[in-house]
């Protein structure tokens, strides 16, 4: 082949490169010390409202303070607005006015995971259970024999919120959801993983100790006394409560070279935290910056700490009163990073991606101009013009970044908030970082492709 001939190639084809192959060690120094801030975020944010406080946290410590309604708005002005507990939007007001439209990333805090039952604690054969009720799209064989901890609040009649966490500390006991044995799983072994482990079987194991008190219940009796002792709550308290069993497992490098991230609850605390990084290192931008953690995805943005609540309406149109703008004058001009994470192509399950348009671990932040399944049908599909200026904002940044499809023409497929933030007529495209092993309890990312993610989102905080 000639030389000529080759850089015609160069010149005309679209090739893709590995992100190793485009950085230099300095980067590759950046990418590896995010991680660890990284990693850290995500060990301490086990639920939403874990998530929230330890964003705030971090906010307040680089000067963003509570939004109060009236208060004066200038720009370089950092304030945040928690949405009860559950939700957060944080802002720095941009030097352009709020008619010329504003700069968002949003993203979702709520990962998959077991929330007990509002009635869940039995005693059956003298061991002691809560029923739990899974909350998002998981594979439940995933969810047996590892280790679980209990995270959540408890809300008493007077008003009172009780923080439970059990497992967390290397010293807290953990519980379990127990397997059948492969000697008689026989039987099991014939059904589709689908239906071997079945949602209503999902009890995770809390005590084994009887109550020396005569009667019915003692285990229960007795683990009901240590929850008593320890937390002042009752059975009835559990009516009122929030608790989830997530996994009990550290955020572990992986790999020989570390270059990977496993851990609970990538989706979408990854791009959570790219998007928070991104708004807490700006200092006075262009256009106002607005960095949305919502809660509700994994269940359809429902509620009223989800995108489809008014919650965000609410917060701009503040921020627009204070200008004398209108609202929906500035989600014309705006644009939104719906911040989530996308597939990862899985070299061990090949079949449902299409590899030329699949992200690839360790290739950057992966753009998905679509998702949706069976044609695209519930997705926001972004234009080819945003994506235009996308390839052109992230050119000038040095942001890695790859094209992204949610698997194979008709293989399944998924939503996000996208299409929530483009109802509201502000432009929006889905970009975050590619996952292997989504929505399990132990996830995989690349660091490179974290690190990518936030210097994409920072760029797009920055776009005048
Ligand atoms: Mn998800
Ligand atoms: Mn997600």
């Amino acid at each position: 082949m000639s030389e000529k001939k080759s850089e015609r190639r160069e010149a005309l084809f679209y090739s893709q490169k590995n992100g190793y192959d485009l950085i230099d060690e300095k980067e590759k120094k950046l990418c590896y010390e995010y991680a660890e801030e990284y990693k850290d975020f995500l060990d301490n944010s086990r639920t939403e409202r874990e998530t929230i406080n330890y964003a705030i946290k971090l906010a307040e410590k680089r000067g963003f303070v509570p939004y109060v309604r009236g208060m004066e708005l200038r720009p370089g002005t950092k304030i945040y607005k928690a949405n009860r507990g559950k939700a957060l939007i944080l802002a720095v007001i941009g030097s352009k006015p709020l008619d010329e439209g504003i700069n968002i990333a949003a993203a979702h805090v709520d990962v998959p995971r077991l929330d007990l039952k509002q009635v869940p604690m039995y005693e059956d054969t003298e061991l002691c259970y809560f029923k739990t009720h899974y909350y998002g799209g998981i594979r439940k064989y995933q969810w047996v024999a590892i280790p679980l901890a209990l995270h959540g609040v408890v809300a008493l009649k007077n008003g009172t919120v009780v923080d439970i966490v059990i497992g967390k500390d290397k010293n807290d006991p953990v519980f379990v959801i127990t397997d059948l044995l492969p000697h008689l799983a026989s039987e099991q072994n014939k059904k589709p993983l689908s239906e071997a482990i079945t949602g209503e079987g999902l009890n995770l194991l809390i005590g084994s100790v009887p109550d020396p008190e005569e009667g019915s219940d003692r285990v229960k009796l007795a683990v009901m006394s240590l929850l008593n002792e320890k937390y002042g709550i009752t059975e009835e308290d559990f009516l009122s409560a929030e608790l989830s069993a997530v996994p009990a497992l550290d955020t572990r490098d992986l790999g020989i070279d570390r270059s990977l991230i496993g851990g609970y609850g990538h989706d979408d605390r990854v791009c959570c935290f790219a998007a928070l990084k991104a708004i807490l290192a700006l200092k006075k931008p262009s256009r106002t910056a607005v960095c949305v953690l919502a809660d509700k995805e994994e269940i359809g943005s429902e509620g009223v700490s989800g995108m489809k609540s008014e919650a965000f309406d609410c917060f701009i149109e503040d921020l627009c009163d204070s200008q004398g703008v209108a609202l929906r004058h500035c989600f014309e001009n705006s644009l939104c990073i719906s911040a989530d994470v996308c597939n990862g192509f899985d070299p061990n399950y090949p079949d449902v991606s299409e590899k030329r348009n699949a992200a690839k671990i360790n290739y950057g932040m992966a753009i998905c101009k679509y998702t949706g399944s069976r044609g695209k049908s519930g997705s926001n599909d972004a234009s080819a013009e945003f994506v235009g200026r996308l390839r052109r904002i992230f050119e000038e940044n040095g942001v890695i970044w790859q094209m992204a499809e949610l698997g194979k023409v008709d293989q399944g497929g998924g939503g996000t908030v996208a299409m929530f933030m483009a109802q509201r007529n502000i432009e929006t495209i889905d970009a975050g970082v590619p996952v292997l092993s989504m929505h399990s309890p132990f996830e995989t990312v690349a660091k490179l492709d974290c690190y990518m993610t936030y210097k994409g989102m920072l760029s797009v905080f920055k776009e005048k």
